[in-house]
């Protein structure tokens, strides 16, 4: 079976592990800031706090940002489930914006119009998080403008969209939003196994998400409410988390790292190479705006009925028929039995819906070999044939 995705793990990486076994420290040791520092250099942000996974990362986002109880959080239905999960964590209502056919991504009017009627019925979310569906940046620019304009605050959800750009500039380095998440599982660009970070320009956000990683503590004197009673002294001044990452984790990021543009310039000639050899079936092929360089985590492509293809279901037994280790990004998270339970409906967000409807990801990873994508590609034709 080939893959939908996987990592790429060289000798340099085991090295760089095998280092920390021998080593003092397991966790809390050199490396977590070490990667800290090497991404937040890759990302062009000013901190990087590094956790056990984006999904932490997302928490502690929204804990950073005062989301509570009273206040809602918006993202995209069409995302992992992590992404809305986060404002339950906090106890915020969640609810969703719905997204562009072309991208599958937070549609900038669609949150306009339902910012407008929020405003008119008093109900505008406190945080809002656009999530770079596949590593194409959202229009970040139009969504920070409207953060602006109705006051919310932006955590983007680029657990696809390391190494990207937007606008020329890294995704990551939070010109458009307060704090920037990512995740390095295993399918995504780099990885750490389990593992994630938020991202930020801002020094105040950056210390309280140091702080919720771990237990609500700090070491800081500036940050104690009473006086240090000598080196041992330590505060817990909120409710935290254990969200650290561990010094072996870390050490695999950061060398992971050193390949990032490798790893986007590979995805982007399979990409390429897609384009070229699908033309002409019965599919549509992934949607991109000329500003975004997207990271490519996925290959999504559209099963087009109405040009004579079979039902998307029909295309995808087939295909993992013929070994091909195909997925789907994303069920609409409002349709899980959990946000049901909340009120949500089929129905309610049709964009996301038809998205799901006919949306295939293909096999997409630096290591697939171009033999290896022609059989993909052999396989979809095969497939889409009546
Ligand atoms: C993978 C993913 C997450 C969760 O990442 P973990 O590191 O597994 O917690 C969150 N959001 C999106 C969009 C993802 O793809």
């Amino acid at each position: 079976m080939i893959p939908y995705g996987r990592q790429d793990v060289t000798e340099a990486d085991i090295a760089a592990v095998s280092v920390v076994l021998r080593s003092d420290f397991l966790t809390q040791g050199p490396e977590v800031p070490r990667f800290e520092a090497a991404l937040a250099e890759a990302c062009g942000a000013k901190h990087a706090v590094a956790v056990n996974s984006a999904t932490s990362a997302l928490h502690i986002a929204c804990m950073a940002l005062g989301l509570g109880p009273a206040d809602l959080l918006w993202t995209s239905p069409n995302t992992f489930v992590a992404s809305a999960n986060c404002g339950r964590y906090c106890g915020a209502e969640v609810d969703f914006v719905d997204v562009e056919p072309e991208t599958g991504n937070m549609s900038a009017e669609a949150l306009q119009e339902k910012l407008q009627q929020a405003a008119a019925a008093g109900r505008l979310p406190k945080v809002v998080v656009p999530v770079h569906f596949a590593g194409h940046s959202c229009d970040m620019a139009a969504i920070h403008a409207l953060g602006q304009r109705y006051g919310f605050r932006i955590i983007e959800d680029a657990s696809h969209a390391v190494g990207g750009r937007y606008r020329g500039e890294p995704v990551g380095n939070c010109r458009y939003s307060d704090i920037t998440v990512l995740s390095f599982h295993p399918v995504k660009i780099v990885t750490t196994a389990e593992g994630g970070a938020a991202l930020t320009q801002d020094d105040s956000l950056a210390q309280s998400l140091q702080r919720l990683r771990t237990h609500g503590i700090t070491r800081d004197a500036a940050q104690m409410h009473g006086e240090s009673e000598g080196p041992w002294w330590y505060e817990q001044v909120e409710l935290g988390y254990n969200y650290r990452l561990t010094d072996l984790h870390a050490a695999l990021g950061r060398s992971q790292l050193d390949r990032l543009q490798e790893y986007v310039e590979r995805r982007i000639e399979l990409v390429q190479r897609y384009d070229e050899l699908l033309a002409g079936l019965p599919l549509k092929r992934p949607g991109r705006r000329q500003d975004t360089r997207s990271a490519w985590h996925l290959y999504v492509i559209r099963v087009d009925e109405a040009a004579g293809a079979p039902p998307r279901r029909v295309v995808f037994d087939r295909l993992r028929a013929a070994g091909i280790g195909v997925n789907v990004h994303y069920i609409p998270v409002h349709w899980q039995p959990y946000y049901r339970a909340l009120g949500f409906r089929r129905g309610d967000f049709p964009q996301a819906e038809a998205h799901y409807a006919d949306a295939i990801s293909l096999p997409m990873f630096p290591l697939l070999s171009e033999a290896a994508q022609d059989e993909v590609v052999a396989a979809v034709r095969a497939a889409l044939a009546a």
